[in-house]
């Protein structure tokens, strides 16, 4: 209940405010969950069916100009894979997904998507590109339809849908008492965290974006909905690139690649199975706590 808002009306006054305001994280979530404008957007362009690959180029980046927050950073992520994120906190891994969106430029080093250096291309550009879901999604009281079209107002209920199936909430939905025009929020029914992850998943599937950048929630799930989320893994992973900031270690498993940071540094990449045999911060995480890696060492530094 605490993440839902106004109603669509004060939307676009807060909208209006936001974008005069400095970037925080709460506005980054809003701000990459809903379209470019359109005068940034002439059209708009389906995922590209050759998705996009993701190269770090000895990546640094310092916060003011004394302390790297990340430092050489190196990876070649495929288009189309999945890649988890972990590592404690005060790693790097928000750092580094902010960078991934643009919203500040690598120190030294670089950023490639496709190949091209993440400067040649512009903001609504990289907006098109990177879809982001926060861990604390943002709905408004509304119905569904219009939570889940703020992505693309011009979608149609077809698009709509099949994000939802992609996301494995049309089901859920369908079981609401109106359907997609159920009300959400203060006035309308309550969903849980889990299905509210996934409604702002299917929102992010909707907007095309090739990337998908998910920030997974830390809170525990119920076992359908980690059952659920697995699932949209699955699915989504055949048409995307998925980066997700990984703390649950069913969707670590499930990853092509696992990039462990520690100190804004990428100390070890691998599956996870190639990853719990050898010596080093992945198994000793591993060992110390199955399922949370938030708990298990850090200290924030820096
Ligand atoms: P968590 O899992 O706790 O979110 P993280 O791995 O995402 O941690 P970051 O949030 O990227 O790590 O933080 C990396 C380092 O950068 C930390 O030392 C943090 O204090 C510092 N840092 C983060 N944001 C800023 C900022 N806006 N200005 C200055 N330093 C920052």
């Amino acid at each position: 209940i605490s993440h839902l808002v106004s109603p669509m009306t004060g939307l676009a006054a807060q909208w209006a405010g936001y974008q005069r305001s400095l970037i925080s994280l709460e506005r980054i979530s809003l701000i990459l969950e809903k379209p470019s404008e359109s005068q940034d957007l002439p059209s708009y362009q389906p995922a590209s069916s050759n998705g996009i690959s993701i190269q770090l180029n000895d990546l640094s980046f310092t916060y003011d100009n004394h302390s790297k927050v990340l430092r050489n950073l190196n990876a070649v992520i495929p288009s189309n894979s999945t890649v988890a994120i972990v590592g404690p906190s005060g790693a790097g891994k928000s750092t580094l997904s902010q960078l991934l969106m643009g919203f500040y430029k690598p120190h030294t080093g670089d950023i490639l998507f496709n190949e091209k250096p993440i400067n040649a291309y512009t903001p609504a550009e990289l907006r098109n590109l990177i879809a982001y879901v926060p861990q604390e999604s943002f709905l408004f009281s509304g119905t569904i339809r219009e939570n889940l079209k703020l992505a693309r107002p011009d979608s149609s209920d077809e698009e709509m849908i099949q994000a939802c199936i992609d996301a494995y909430i049309h089901q859920v939905i369908m079981q609401f008492p109106n359907g997609y025009d159920t009300e959400i929020g203060e006035r309308g029914i309550k969903v849980s965290g889990g299905q509210r992850q996934r409604i702002a998943i299917a929102r992010a599937i909707l907007r095309g974006a090739p990337i998908l950048l998910l920030d997974e929630a830390t809170s525990a799930l119920d076992n359908e909905s980690e059952h659920q989320v697995k699932r949209v893994l699955k699915q989504a992973k055949q048409k995307r690139t998925l980066l997700i900031i990984a703390h649950r270690l069913t969707t670590i498993r499930h990853a092509d690649l696992v990039i462990v940071m520690d100190k804004g540094e990428i100390i070890q990449m691998g599956k996870h199975t190639d990853l719990v045999q050898r010596k080093g911060l992945y198994q000793t995480l591993y060992a110390k706590d199955e399922i949370s890696f938030e708990s298990a060492a850090g200290v924030k530094h820096g």
